[in-house]
């Protein structure tokens, strides 16, 4: 069968060629925070799922070992979150996608992860990612946890 040339792309007035690249990078970013903000709420349950599955077994006590596994293994909550949530330093990580090294828009660490004394007054946290608002173990929000260790490190910069 052979090709039928449409002309469905009408020529652009010269010049168009050279600055197209860089008005598609705008388009591409545009969709990107878009779509990054409409899954703010979507981490935000994720999170708390998860955040509810820890407590009940590691804080309250309240579900057996095995129904804790299951939850694990059925999806109910994120197995790797919460396997930092046990690390000192990291009770409060809001997601995975903020102690990631690269891609974070505070040095090497997601500003949500910055101490709150580290900032500057009035600085706005919002974490790309997820929209946290803070979740450093140092900044001693309101987020109620008993659990509370010492020496803990000031940045996260390396993860064993
Ligand atoms: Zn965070
Ligand atoms: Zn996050």
């Amino acid at each position: 069968m052979p090709k039928i040339k449409s002309s469905r792309t009408k020529r652009a007035p010269e010049g168009f060629d050279d600055i197209e690249p860089t008005l598609r990078e705008f388009q591409t970013k545009m969709k990107d925070g878009k779509k990054i903000e409409a899954l703010w709420p979507i981490f935000r349950l994720h999170h708390q799922r998860s955040r509810y599955v820890y407590e009940l077994y590691y804080k309250r006590e309240a579900i057996s070992k095995e129904l804790y596994e299951y939850l694990l293994k059925q999806g109910y909550a994120d197995a790797n979150l919460i396997a930092k949530w046990k690390k000192a330093g990291y009770e409060k990580v809001c997601c995975l996608r903020c102690i990631q090294p690269k891609d974070t828009n505070f040095g090497t660490t997601c500003v949500c992860r910055v101490p709150r004394d580290k900032l500057e007054d009035g600085k706005v946290i919002e974490c790309i990612h997820c929209g946290c608002r803070g979740c450093s173990s140092g900044s001693g929000a309101s987020a109620g946890s008993a659990a509370t260790h010492k020496g803990k490190p000031a940045a996260e910069s390396n993860d064993a």
